[in-house]
């Protein structure tokens, strides 16, 4: 089966190209079909996963992987959640991110400052699927007062996963990888791509 996978990421397509291994699926990168990101109007992050699947399912005929993911704080309601990668304001911009979150989080105490990465991966067969297979995966931890770690992107330096006493950026990326929320929802959309076949 040729799966497209609704992102330009070219670090994805190659843990997910990892995840399906021995799986008789060829994925293929949107952008190697001429497909382009979509606009991501969701209000949830399954909402945006579909999306960006649906669109590349569409203009393809294939069937298509998208994906959606962000940390969530518990003391903010879940902010900044859909908004992750440009909470600061310029997309992408980690260090103003990571300055705006700890801003926000100033006065509050370390038992209050209880956070999640969240992944979530859809599977639509085609643009028209009712039905996607939906792979989720949580990432439980703390957010900390100061960054620590060199490893990883994002919010990893201020992402403490409180079982390891480590920061994300502090993990092993192989390490990273088997437990965050990224790893979970492939090791499930396996599970669930080996049970629907
Ligand atoms: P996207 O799923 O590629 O749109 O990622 C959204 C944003 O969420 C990223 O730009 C990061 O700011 C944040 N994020 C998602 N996963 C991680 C992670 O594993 N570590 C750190 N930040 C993450």
């Amino acid at each position: 089966m040729r799966l497209v996978l609704a992102s330009g990421n070219a670090g994805k397509l190659v843990e997910m190209r990892g995840i399906l291994e021995g799986m008789a699926i060829e994925l293929v990168a949107q952008g190697e079909l001429g497909v382009s990101d979509v606009e991501e109007t969701g209000a949830t992050f399954v909402e945006n996963a579909i999306l960006k699947a649906r669109h590349a399912a569409r203009l393809t005929g294939l069937p298509a992987l998208g994906d959606d993911s962000g940390i969530c704080v518990d003391a903010l309601d879940g902010a900044p959640g859909l908004l992750s990668a440009r909470y600061a304001g310029e997309h992408g911009n980690s260090g103003a991110n990571i300055d705006k979150l700890l801003d926000a989080l100033r006065n509050v105490p370390e038992e209050s400052r209880g956070a999640h990465f969240f992944c979530v991966i859809v599977l639509l067969r085609h643009a028209d699927d009712p039905a996607p297979l939906i792979a989720e995966g949580r990432w439980h931890g703390r957010v900390l007062n100061a960054a620590r770690g060199t490893a990883g992107f994002g919010y990893d330096p201020i992402f403490l996963d409180p079982q390891r006493n480590a920061s994300a950026a502090e993990l092993d990326p192989a390490e990273k990888n088997r437990i965050s929320h990224r790893g979970q929802a492939l090791a499930r959309l396996r599970e669930l791509l080996q049970s629907a076949s």
